[in-house]
C-alpha cells in the first residue's frame, strides 16, 4: 500500500469508524492512487472470504415490468421489445443445467410482472427446492410484505433488491411513481422475514453525484445487507436516459473495493455491467474485491429478449462457453470455484435501522 493512502484507509477499515468525511477521503483518490485501494481491498476480500468464487445461475424469467425506470429497457412503456415468460417447464430445464453445472444458486429475475399471483412464484420456488439441491434468491422488485413472507416459507432463502441510488430525490426522478423510503421499507422487511439480503447501486447515473455515492455505501452499511451488486449505468437508446454517457469502469472498481473495506464479509458480484463495459472487467472486478458471479442460464432463444441495456454480454453466450471461460479465468486468477451454497458469511441481525426512517443525507 503506498504510503499515506494507509491513515485514509485504516479510518474505515472493518467499518470500525467511518462516516461521510472519511469516506470522502478514499472517493477522493486520484488514478495513481486507485491501483493500491483495489489491490488493499482486495487483500481484505482474500483475509475475510478467501479465495473461493461463489456462482449463481441466474434465469431471467419474465421481461414483463409495470413500472417505468428511466434507466432501463424493460420499463412498460418500451414497446420496441418484445415481452416474453419462460414456462415453469422452461424454468426447470434451466435450473437443472445450472445444477449439472455443479452451481449451487439458483437466482430467479424478472421484472415487476402482475401476471404472477404470489401463490404461483411460491409454488415455482417450493418445486425447485424439493427437486435440486439448490440455494434460490430472488430479484423480483418490490412487493407486499406478505407476499415476501410467502415466498420465504416456500423456502426462497436471498432476496436481491438494489436500491439504485441513495440520492432520494433522484430517486425519484429516475423511478417514476416510487420512492426510495419504500424501497428501504421492503429491504428492511426482507431482513425481518430472514431473507440474506442485497441491495447495490448503479454508478455514474444522470445528475448523481459524489456525496450520494458516498451515501451509496454508507446506506449498504446502515442496513447491514449481506450482498451487493454495483455496477455502471449502461444508457439504453429506447429510454428517456438513452443519450446520456455510461458509468466509468474506474470509479466503479473504486467503489466496489471501497464497498469491501467497509463491508468486509459481503457478497460481491463482478457483475455483467461491468464486464460489459470493458472485456476485462469481470477480472478487475475479481482484483478489487468481488467473490461472486452470477453466470446467465436464461434460454438463449429469449436472452436477447431481456436488454435491461444494450451489448449485454451475457446475451449470446451458451452455458458450455461461459463455464469454460469462467473457470479458465479463474485458474488464472488462482481462484476456485466455491462448492458451498455460499450463504452469507456472518448473517448478523440488523439492529437499529428500523426505528428511523431513512431523510436522505446526513440521516446517520
Ligand atoms: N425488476 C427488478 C428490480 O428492478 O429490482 C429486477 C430486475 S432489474 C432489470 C435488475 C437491475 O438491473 C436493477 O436493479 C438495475 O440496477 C439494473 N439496471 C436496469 N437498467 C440498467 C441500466 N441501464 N444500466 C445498468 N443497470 C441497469
Ligand atoms: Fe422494471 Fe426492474 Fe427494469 Fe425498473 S429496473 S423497469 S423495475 S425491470
Amino acid at each position: 500500500m503506498r504510503e499515506g493512502m494507509n491513515d485514509q484507509v485504516m479510518l474505515v477499515n472493518n467499518g470500525k469508524d467511518f462516516n461521510h468525511e472519511n469516506l470522502r477521503q478514499l472517493f477522493d483518490l486520484g488514478e495513481h492512487d486507485l491501483p493500491a485501494l483495489l489491490s488493499y481491498a482486495n487483500q481484505i476480500r482474500k483475509k475475510q472470504v478467501g479465495n473461493e468464487v461463489h456462482l449463481r445461475a441466474i434465469i431471467e424469467f419474465s421481461n414483463y415490468c409495470s413500472c417505468h425506470c428511466l434507466y432501463c429497457g424493460l420499463r412498460a412503456e418500451n414497446r420496441k421489445i418484445s415481452r416474453y415468460r419462460l414456462t415453469n417447464q422452461e424454468i426447470f430445464q434451466s435450473v437443472q443445467t445450472a445444477v449439472n453445472y455443479g452451481l449451487k444458486t439458483i437466482v430467479l429475475q424478472s421484472g415487476e410482472d402482475q401476471f404472477y399471483r404470489p401463490d404461483d412464484i411460491a409454488r415455482l420456488i417450493e418445486f425447485i427446492k424439493k427437486h435440486f439441491d439448490v440455494a434460490v434468491t430472488l430479484s423480483l422488485g418490490e412487493h407486499f410484505r406478505q407476499s415476501y413472507r410467502i415466498w420465504r416459507n416456500a423456502g426462497a432463502d436471498r432476496y436481491l433488491l438494489k436500491h439504485e441510488t441513495a440520492d432520494p430525490i433522484l430517486y425519484q426522478k429516475l423511478r417514476p411513481g416510487k420512492n426510495l423510503q419504500d424501497r428501504i421499507d421492503c429491504l428492511m422487511n426482507l431482513k425481518d422475514l430472514g431473507y440474506q439480503v442485497g441491495s447495490g447501486n448503479m454508478v455514474g447515473l444522470p445528475g448523481q453525484t459524489l456525496t450520494s455515492l458516498i451515501e451509496d455505501v454508507l446506506l449498504m452499511k446502515k442496513l447491514n445487507i449481506e450482498m451487493a451488486g454495483i455496477g455502471p449505468f449502461l444508457p439504453h437508446p429506447d429510454t428517456p436516459l438513452g443519450c446520456y454517457s455510461a458509468g466509468s469502469l474506474s470509479q466503479t472498481l473504486k467503489i466496489l473495493a471501497i464497498t469491501r473495506i467497509v463491508l468486509p464479509t459481503i457478497h460481491l458480484p463482478a457483475t455483467t455491467a461491468i464486464s460489459t463495459i470493458n472485456d476485462n472487467g469481470r477480472r478487475l472486478a475479481l482484483e478489487s474485491g468481488a467473490n461472486v458471479i452470477m453466470p446467465n442460464f436464461t434460454p438463449l432463444y429469449v436472452r436477447n429478449q431481456y436488454v435491461i441495456y444494450p451489448q449485454k454480454i451475457d446475451i449470446i453466450e451458451d452455458p458450455e462457453k461461459s463455464m469454460k471461460n469462467l473457470k479458465k479465468l479463474l485458474k488464472e486468477m488462482n481462484r476456485t470455484i466455491s462448492m458451498s451454497y455460499g450463504h452469507a458469511i456472518k448473517i448478523k441481525k440488523y439492529s437499529y435501522y428500523k426505528k428511523e426512517a431513512y431523510h436522505g443525507f446526513g440521516s446517520q
